[in-house]
């Protein structure tokens, strides 16, 4: 059997490897992505991304300029201004500052997973593979590597990317001793749309702002929203729109084209229960979980959780990478969280793995045009990449320990 050969081969379609995909075929560097999954129905899909500086620039850079401007057309918007309540609904002035974000971010900026999939893989045809479980590399004498798949398949490249994510499969083969870490926090999240809060009459001081509970005891609540204008989406071939993968399965969690308030929270482990029994419990249940234990808090707030749609609620262990590892460069390098995978605290998780890819992009021109020696190229992008995203995962985790652990210290607190 001959094994096809492409010059830069992708594994996993998310955001970062869909990203350097744009990026490399804008440049015309020859490329393909072998994507697992021919759906994306992983829980936190269904969710905005909030995007920063970073990932703006990275998507100009890499998407050609008529998706680029599709992707600002179909930006959903959140919330601009701030607010503080604690559980009684009584308003706190901000004196802490604890949460200041850096000044790179675009709080307003809330982009849908599914939306930016739809636009990254706008124009990727035949070089998007889907079916494809990476499984092992195997590099060559030459100083090329072939990838193999499970279904027995393969392809031969000068460079392999590892772009999939947390778990990522090249990383256990390339950093065999890189373990991620169990932050002990747990968290729960929900939805609820627009026009359903309206119906039940939610407080407009939980759909019109982001808005922080900070109770005196236990653990804070974070709300804001996602609004979407359906008519951007008629405007651009329907990117914005429903996603027809999406349609078999039950419930608004994905539904991509309707505007909605959400709400997230963050305990310690065995606070809400012992992880066995939270991990087999529905969204129903999972909110009955939370609502017997914020039960004294206003009821303004409570009404808001109790009507929210159960299909969106589900119960996520925190997990982060350990930054620190450094490798000698080769044909396989990895981008995004298959290498510095983060807490979701500051939502830098996407943005990083985004910018990655622009950085990576740089370097591969720089090595087909300007005749920089590969390896070179992929070791100035790794240094780089990695100074910034250990720096993220350190960020991340800091954040997640001052906000979840503002009132009550955590547990077990990693230090990385
Ligand atoms: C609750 C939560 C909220 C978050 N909020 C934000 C936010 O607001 N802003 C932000 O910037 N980040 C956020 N993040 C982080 C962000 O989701 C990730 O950092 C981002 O998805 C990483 O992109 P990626 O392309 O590196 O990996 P992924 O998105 O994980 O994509 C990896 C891809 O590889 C595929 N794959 C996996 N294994 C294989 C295999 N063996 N073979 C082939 N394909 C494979 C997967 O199917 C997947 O499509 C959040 C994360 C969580 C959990």
């Amino acid at each position: 059997m001959t094994i096809p050969f492409v010059d830069v081969a992708i594994i996993g379609g998310g955001p970062g490897g869909l990203a350097l995909a744009q990026g490399l075929k804008k440049n015309g560097i020859e490329t393909a992505v072998f994507e697992r999954d021919p759906v994306r129905s992983d829980y936190v899909q269904g969710f905005r991304m909030r995007i920063r500086q970073r990932g703006l620039d990275a998507l100009k850079a890499n998407l050609p300029p008529h998706l680029y401007q599709t992707f600002l057309d179909t930006l959903g918007l959140a919330p601009t201004e701030n607010l503080i309540l604690d559980e009684r609904f009584n308003r706190l002035d901000d004196a802490g500052q604890a949460d200041r974000e850096p000044e790179d971010t675009h709080i307003e900026k809330s982009v849908s997973r599914i939306t930016l999939r739809q636009i990254l893989l706008s124009g990727l045809d035949g070089a998007f593979h889907t079916g494809k479980r990476f499984e092992r590399y195997e590099p060559l004498a030459d100083g090329t590597v072939i990838a193999h798949f499970s279904d027995g398949s393969a392809v031969h490249a000068n460079l392999l990317i590892g772009a999939d994510g947390a778990g990522s499969a090249i990383r256990r083969q390339l950093l065999p001793d890189l373990k991620s870490i169990d932050t002990g926090v747990r968290r729960l999240a929900g939805k609820i749309t627009l026009d359903a809060a309206a119906r039940h009459g939610i407080s407009p001081l939980l759909t019109e702002f982001n808005t922080n509970i900070r109770p005196r005891d236990g653990r804070g609540l974070m709300i804001t929203s996602h609004r979407v204008d359906p008519s951007a989406c008629a405007r651009h071939d329907l990117i914005g729109g429903e996603d027809p993968g999406h349609a078999g399965i039950t419930g608004f969690h994905f539904n991509n084209s309707t505007s909605y308030t959400w709400w997230n929270t963050a305990y310690d482990t065995d606070e809400l229960g012992p992880d066995e029994v939270l991990e087999t419990r529905d969204g129903a249940a999972l909110l009955e979980t939370l609502l017997q234990r914020i039960g004294h808090w206003d009821e303004r707030i409570l009404k808001l959780i109790r009507h929210s749609d159960p299909s969106t609620v589900a119960f996520l262990k925190v997990r982060s990478s350990t930054p620190g590892a450094v490798w000698q460069s080769g044909p396989v390098t990895l981008l995004g969280d298959a290498i510095h995978a983060m807490t979701y605290f500051r939502a830098l998780g996407g943005n990083t793995a985004l910018y990655d890819a622009g950085l990576l992009v740089c370097e591969l021109v720089a090595a087909r045009r300007h005749s920089k020696p590969l390896l070179a190229a992929v070791n100035d992008y790794e240094n780089v990449m990695r100074d910034h995203g250990y720096e993220a995962v350190r960020s991340s985790l800091s954040a997640m320990q001052r906000n979840v652990g503002a009132n009550r210290p955590l547990k077990a607190i990693p230090a990385l």
